[in-house]
């Protein structure tokens, strides 16, 4: 197994954490399937709850340590865990590093189980008390701070506002206040973002979207340092019980091998998309960190690499009577959650909890979709929405 670690980015999606030794010659790691290992036959001592014997499938399996190599390998991090979901790792992440009477600065934009986790069930379970703030303005996030926070996180882009966070100004704010930072950087992929390389602890992905990009297997990485990796494998991995199946690994790394080709192709395609959208008269706004109208492009622009990925979010100006006749009359474009698939994606996220809109910007209270943008033609894209708007008289 080779880490390619002098080579580029794109060679180590294709080379990085390959086994390599298989009694077949196989170019592929098989699918080790198997819930347990055999122990060794000279009665040496096994360490039960370990993490680098191969004892019980829950302590680590085949697929999940070539799936965590390749990680590591692409950002440069020392040590990479894989879980079962991005909610697994985001919790692992939380179980492992937080306890009673500590206190967390978090985005108030960010996935809806964080937003519960940290409003409603850790405090009243553990006693761990959260502030959420908007972490795209810098200000709130210092102002936040307090003797007993031990972990700001923060998401960006920001699901589904895709507000940006100056990752290298909040990792200064956290090492002054002897904290850690976590960035969720799922809506970039670990393609057009380096966390780690901007001084955060820990970056995290949800491994269901780009990562994977096939739509079809749950997964989430922490990476970051060896010490605090393994902490988060022997706590949340082996004793919380977030292990993701060898399967579910195995496909997550063949999804990976075309993440630089896919990266650069929904980030080309959503700039012409937003583009679209920008100009059209049937659209009331749009948020895209590509388009200069972006209100922190600035900061996308110096953090983001290669592009500003595939994430839209807009709004129509047919407002609440138009909102689900828009959606059904979208022959090409599917109304599905998750996103970073092939296809492309449309949903209106909140519209079963409207006060998560008070967190956003003004412009989406009214109402807004958010928008994965696929790996179709450009033109059919945007020949869709624009048939569909079309549809709903709004040009
Ligand atoms: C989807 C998502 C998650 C959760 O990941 P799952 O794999 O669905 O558990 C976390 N953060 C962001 C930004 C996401 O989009």
């Amino acid at each position: 197994m080779s880490n390619c670690a002098d080579k580029g980015i794109k060679t180590r999606c294709v080379h990085a954490g390959r086994r390599e030794g298989d009694v077949f010659g196989t170019m592929h790691d098989p699918i080790y399937m198997t819930s347990n290992y055999r122990l060794p036959s000279d009665g040496s001592p096994v360490d039960w709850a370990g993490i680098h014997t191969n004892i019980y499938a829950r302590n680590g399996n085949v697929n999940q340590f070539s799936l965590q190599d390749k990680l590591a390998a692409i950002e440069g991090a020392e040590a990479c865990v894989v879980m079962g979901s991005g909610v697994a790792a985001l919790s692992g992440i939380f179980l492992t590093f937080l306890k009673s009477g500590d206190h967390v600065v978090c985005s108030q934009v960010c996935y809806s189980a964080v937003g519960i986790m940290f409003r409603t069930l850790l405090p009243n379970k553990f006693n761990i008390e959260a502030s959420m703030i908007d972490s795209t303005d810098l200000e709130a996030v210092k102002a936040a701070i307090k003797p007993n926070t031990k972990l700001i996180h923060i998401e960006t882009p920001g699901n589904p506002t895709t507000g940006i966070s100056d990752i290298a100004a909040i990792a200064k704010l956290a090492k002054e206040a002897g904290a850690l930072l976590s960035v969720d950087g799922t809506f970039a992929s670990p393609l057009l973002q380096n966390p780690l390389a901007l001084g955060a602890d820990l970056s995290m992905h949800s491994m269901t979207k780009y990562i994977n990009g096939h739509g079809d297997a749950l997964g989430g990485c922490v990476l970051g340092k060896t010490a605090l990796i393994d902490k988060i494998k022997e706590q949340a991995m082996v004793n919380f019980g977030g292990i993701i199946s060898p399967f579910n690994a195995w496909l997550i790394g063949r999804g990976l091998i075309t993440l630089p080709l896919r990266m650069r192709q929904h980030s080309q395609t959503a700039q012409q998309v937003a583009e679209f959208l920008e100009q059209s008269p049937a659209v009331r706004f749009v948020y895209y960190p590509g388009l200069k109208s972006h209100p922190q492009h600035e900061v996308a622009k110096r953090q983001m690499n290669g592009g500003y990925s595939g994430m839209i979010s807009f709004d129509i100006k047919g407002g609440e009577a138009a909102r689900m006749k828009f959606l059904n009359a979208l022959k090409l474009i599917s109304h599905a959650v998750s996103l970073g698939d092939a296809e492309s994606l449309i949903v209106f996220p909140d519209s079963a909890s409207p006060h998560k809109m008070q967190f956003y910007p003004e412009v989406f209270r009214q109402g807004y979709y958010r928008f994965s943008v696929g790996l179709e033609d450009a033109e059919d894209i945007i020949a869709d929405l624009d048939q569909a708007f079309k549809a709903c008289g709004l040009r």
